[in-house]
């Protein structure tokens, strides 16, 4: 059963335990939740008298393991994959003497070659890979999304008015009543059909600006597999993230 502890501000989701083998309360913490461990018999006053004293440590350690649970993302080094339109790619990370980081993309190869000042270390090091591979991401993204809202737009007679990019949590693309078209740069992670269909759905837009079942019908005709594009990016999406 989901339960919750509320102290003060804070709520924390909550498990009791009460067992015949339990000789005294406990107290555990854990990333995902709190844990009272209890001998069977023990009263709800209690445990809530239990608590309360905890409740200084109970704070501090659950924000402590909260902390570290948002900042344990995925570290960067030399054979590690990356995934670009759907392709993984094998990171070559290459230090050098020089100041300056850079990107360069071996197609034939399918790697991605990151070069990084030699003096960079630890959490130094893994953030400087992520910016200039968010930077990468973001130049090819703005390249391919151009390219393909170019062949569409032409295929599907519509001209849209501006492109941007955007970073969007929970988005893949918007089209305003402007003509204009928003695509989130994440949407480069995915397989290049996937962004045949997010463009070819934003362009549609242009004709209709609601989910009609007009709308679909005009995304079908250019992309008769939408519905698995979109199975994709709602089962996927969530974990498009470097
Ligand atoms: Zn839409």
């Amino acid at each position: 059963m989901a339960s919750s502890l509320k102290l003060g501000k804070t709520i924390i989701p909550y498990e009791e335990r009460k067992s015949s083998r339990t000789k005294r309360i406990s107290i555990r913490i854990t990333p995902e939740k709190v844990r009272v461990s209890a001998p069977a018999r023990t009263s709800k006053r209690e445990i809530q008298a239990f608590i309360e004293k905890n409740r200084e440590w109970i704070l501090e350690n659950w924000a402590k393991l909260q902390e570290t649970v948002v900042t344990q993302r995925r570290v960067y080094e030399t054979g590690e994959k990356v995934l670009y339109l759907g392709k993984e790619l094998t990171l070559q990370i290459i230090n050098t003497p020089h100041k300056t980081i850079s990107a360069l993309y071996k197609k034939d190869q399918e790697s991605l070659e990151i070069k990084i000042p030699q003096d960079f270390e630890g959490e130094e090091r893994q953030l400087a890979i992520r910016e200039i591979l968010e930077k990468w991401y973001k130049q090819k993204a703005r390249m391919v999304f151009l390219q393909k809202l170019s062949f569409w737009s032409r295929q599907m007679g519509v001209s849209y008015n501006q492109f941007r990019l955007k970073e969007q949590k929970t988005r893949w693309g918007s089209c305003s009543s402007l003509g204009n078209i928003n695509l989130n740069w994440r949407a480069i992670i995915a397989t290049e059909q996937v962004v045949d269909y997010l463009v070819i759905h934003e362009l549609s837009h242009l004709l209709y600006m609601d989910h009609s079942s007009e709308f679909w019908e005009n995304v079908a005709r250019y992309c008769p597999d939408h519905a698995s594009h979109r199975r994709w990016l709602r089962e996927k999406g969530p974990s498009l993230i470097i």
